[in-house]
């Protein structure tokens, strides 16, 4: 970029006076940092400020953090979702304490290499708790450098990733202030250069913008298309008899091939159950004295959004007849079998 100096200036300048407070801003040592970059990763920083300070206060060092049980530890994250991260935390803090004896390692290959850290988070810890010259990427920064540098590829792409990071680097290179820069190009990104609507004129950096002057920043970043969904709705049926329960496997090209499902129909509608019982005798040769309707379960499998009608079968009689596989099973095998996701949430239900 030309002008570097004026643009970090611009930058850093807005950022004195715009940033937001956040309490790992105020003491930024390593742990606070590190704990505050895992919360955000999935979870906006309105959410993480109370969490973050309930874990400091449980857990106020790396030590009596890998000191804790699992069970703790996520007990302190337990609202904010996604537990890997909070199991991997735990994991990242005994290894802290086995090999760099309790201290959060310096060097961005060590920090790169603890678990649940990539290239972002261990660029965020390295620049804003040790002033390393490192870069970062994340959701704000790549819209605001595509349209910074104007870049009109795909952002999803790895020649495009690689653009931005060469980018990011160059942004830090040489500087002072590396963490500074990081934390205010995200800003930058959150606040002014949004999603939609940009708040040019209020920006700092504008006159660095190639798409503010050469382009439409509206258009900028160029992401692959959204997948489109396409809804359907089924109808599954507990069919018990004699305390065992019918159970069919799913065959390869099927949905959750390999695991064992229950009867399931595709439906355009929601079904009456003299229809399903229709489908349940000439699919499987039974018929149900009572079809009860119990639970409806919303779910998606790759592109499918699917609405499952949940149905319990009474009084079931005729011969099992199938093309497919099916198995009738009591409880305890029913228990062990390896079941579709939904199939076993329909138990669970039932419960
Ligand atoms: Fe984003 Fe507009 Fe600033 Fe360019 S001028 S960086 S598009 S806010």
């Amino acid at each position: 970029m030309e002008n570097l100096k004026r643009f970090r200036q611009g930058l850093l300048s807005w950022y004195k006076n715009s940033h937001r407070e956040m309490p790992w801003r105020t003491e930024p040592t390593p742990y606070r940092v590190w704990i505050s970059e895992i919360m955000l990763q999935q979870t906006q920083v309105t959410t993480v400020v109370a969490y973050f300070l309930r874990f400091m206060e449980a857990f106020p060092t790396i030590e009596s953090l890998a000191a804790a049980t699992e069970m703790d530890v996520l007990r302190a994250w337990e609202g904010l979702g996604y537990y890997r991260r909070a199991k991997n935390l735990h994991a990242a803090a005994k290894e802290i304490c086995r090999k760099h004896s309790g201290k959060f390692p310096r060097q961005f290959d060590d920090i790169l290499a603890l678990p649940g850290i990539g290239r972002y988070t261990a660029g965020a810890i390295s620049s804003i708790a040790f002033q390393n010259q490192k870069p970062i990427l994340e959701g704000n920064t790549i819209r605001l450098f595509a349209r910074l540098q104007n870049i009109q590829g795909d952002v999803s792409l790895p020649a495009t990733q690689n653009l931005l990071w060469s980018f990011a680097e160059s942004l830090v290179a040489n500087s002072r202030r590396p963490g500074d820069i990081n934390q205010a190009l995200m800003e930058l990104g959150n606040q002014i250069c949004t999603v939609k609507n940009p708040h040019c004129i209020s920006c700092p950096v504008i006159q660095h913008c190639d798409a503010f002057l050469n382009g439409d920043p509206s258009k900028l970043p160029n992401k692959p298309r959204k997948i489109q969904y396409e809804s359907l709705m089924e109808a599954a049926i507990v069919v018990r008899r004699n305390k065992k329960t019918l159970v069919r496997l799913c065959l390869p090209g099927d949905r959750w091939a390999g695991l064992w499902d229950f009867p399931r129909f595709s439906i355009s509608e929601p079904t009456d159950s003299m229809t399903l019982n229709r489908l349940l005798q000439q699919t499987y040769g039974l018929r149900a004295r009572s079809l009860t309707p119990e639970f409806r379960i919303k779910h998606a499998v790759t592109r499918f959004r699917i609405e499952l009608h949940c149905f319990w079968a009474e009084g079931v009689t005729g011969k099992t007849e199938s093309k497919t596989p099916v198995r009738w099973v009591n409880d305890q095998q029913l228990h062990s079998l390896p079941l579709s996701a939904t199939g076993r949430r329909m138990l669970e239900f039932k419960r």
